[in-house]
């Protein structure tokens, strides 16, 4: 059931501590909110204080910093002075390059107040400063290995990365890379996202967990921690001259799928980075928790999901195909969700859980039902209580089969039984709450899915099973269906609707039946 993508086979032969990115993941957003992301009308908020950065701001109590990296500030070059950023000698001006001061100014910033209290030991700011990478540059990028340099070609690769030796970071600023692409689609927030993250692994350096070499995974959890709770910073308004709103952490989630690992590295693996359900998952609990969260992650990581659930999942293309016939996505989801849940709720004092159908339907005026229909259009699959009938959006089904595989579909379906569940327990909840222990129970049994990690054989009642990539699925549909603000309380913000999901994939039915109340 999964999408297959390329491995990035050049990962092993740089030093780097960086993050590989995923070109092929799909970043398309179908719903009403992409009408909204014209770059142009979504600037990053002005900002609060003065527009500049005072260059004594960005060196931390740690003590001044030693020859930083000149600026090259290019006449009609408009951005705001900071004695990190290293901007070479041809740099095409882009629109985001203000953003990236203020954010980088108030990442080292925020540094400078956390890592004594977090470590107990002073600050000591970046030392190598932040290299901008582009085609036109010659002005030289320090190499991170045995290379003098690093080129413009092997930065592309890595999109941003932090280099240990040097003690500098290095982006991609081209016009081809993934960095500009992502905030011509969903501005510059995403580079706080990654920066965040980069920054992430200086700190690593400067206490000691670098140098303690744990596996790669375990460094990029912390990262992903650390960068979530740098934009909960940003986000509650503590950030100088910035603020990010709540379709800016959608962004930012979006950023950090987009750089998540090739589906089928194990976690493990020198340069792995995790799946996008790991990797978003360390990212809510440093938004949630803060910056003390992370520092644990070390000693005690968060539970990690398989990314390579079946040892033979080799094809290509994973996807089931679409359709109603025996095998094809629809039927076997239908069957294994009755299955599921007939013997989810087959425990004493719950109503027996009758089976459910599905009918596809093209025009929501063509639907057949006597009372009102459970769920949300958004979400594209309405439950109908008294013929037991899930009415499934059919243009919707396929655009996301299309856009992101074939549990996007399941994702739907899930949803809907999960609705119908709630029916069969009585629960009281409505909209927001009731759409997030929908995400719970939808997690729950996306769980049953995945199969045996010993002996890789399927564990669900119908021999179902999610192969790698599954799950990011599912986690890219709650992310364009999710409501565009968290004050809108109708799906659940796709923040909310993720951490739902997990909870029910890392806890079961029991952990969300915990969210009914008594
Ligand atoms: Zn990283």
């Amino acid at each position: 059931m999964s999408r297959a993508t390329r491995r990035c086979g050049a990962l092993a032969l740089l030093l780097l501590v960086g993050c590989a990115v995923d070109q092929r993941v799909t970043t398309q957003r179908a719903d009403r909110s992409a009408v909204t992301t014209d770059p142009a009308a979504t600037p990053p908020t002005p900002p609060t204080g003065p527009p500049q950065t005072d260059p004594t701001e960005s060196t931390g109590p740690g003590g001044p910093t030693s020859d930083p990296p000149a600026t090259t500030d290019e006449p009609g070059n408009t951005v705001v002075p900071n004695d990190l950023l290293n901007f070479g000698d041809d740099k095409p001006p882009r629109d985001y390059d203000e953003f990236l001061a203020l954010a980088l100014a108030d990442v080292e910033r925020w540094w400078s107040e956390q890592y004594p209290v977090l470590y107990g030991e002073p600050f000591e700011p970046l030392q190598g400063g932040i290299y901008a990478g582009y085609p036109e540059r010659t002005d030289p990028i320090p190499g991170c290995g045995p290379d003098a340099e690093t080129t413009y070609d092997e930065l592309q690769l890595f999109a941003a990365f932090y280099c240990p030796e040097g003690d500098f970071m290095a982006y991609d600023d081209g016009e081809s890379g993934v960095l500009f692409s992502l905030t011509s689609e969903f501005g510059p927030s995403i580079l706080g996202v990654v920066l965040a993250h980069e920054y992430g692994h200086a700190i690593q350096a400067r206490a000691g967990v670098l140098a303690a070499e744990p596996a790669t995974i375990i460094t990029e959890q912390q990262a992903d921690c650390f960068s979530g709770a740098w934009v909960a910073r940003a986000a509650s308004g503590e950030a100088v001259g910035l603020e990010l709103t709540d379709e800016d952490i959608r962004s930012g989630l979006i950023s950090i799928i987009t750089v998540r690992d090739p589906i089928g590295i194990d976690q493990f693996d020198p340069g792995g980075h995790g799946s996008a359900f790991d990797r978003v998952g360390a990212f809510q609990a440093g938004f949630t928790d803060g910056p003390e969260r992370c520092v644990g992650l070390i000693d005690e990581p968060l539970p990690l999901m398989p990314n390579e659930f079946t040892p033979s999942s080799t094809d290509t293309d994973g996807n089931a195909d679409f359709g109603y016939g025996d095998g094809e996505v629809v039927n076997f989801t239908s069957n294994d969700l009755n299955e599921f849940w007939s013997s989810a709720l087959a425990d004493s004092g719950d109503e027996p859980f009758t089976a459910l159908e599905v009918v596809p339907f093209d025009d929501p005026g063509s639907i057949d039902c006597d009372d009102e229909l459970v769920g949300n259009e958004e979400v594209g699959a309405l439950f109908c209580p008294s013929t037991r009938v899930v009415h499934l959006d059919e243009p919707l089904a396929l655009s996301r089969y299309e856009d992101f595989g074939d549990f996007a579909v399941s994702y739907m379906l899930g949803s809907a039984w999960s609705e119908a569940a709630q029916t069969t327990l009585g629960s009281p909840l409505d909209a927001e709450d009731r759409a997030l222990l929908s995400d719970c129970f939808t997690g729950a049994w996306a769980l049953t899915l995945i199969p045996d990690e010993t002996t890789g054989l399927p564990i669900s009642a119908t021999g179902a099973f999610i192969e790698p990539g599954d799950l990011d699925e599912a986690i890219q549909t709650a992310l364009v269906v999710g409501d565009s603000s968290s004050s809108e309380d109708v799906l659940g913000s796709p923040f909310e609707k993720i951490a739902s999901f997990r909870a029910g994939v890392l806890g079961s039915v029991d952990a969300c039946r915990e969210l009914l109340p008594d």
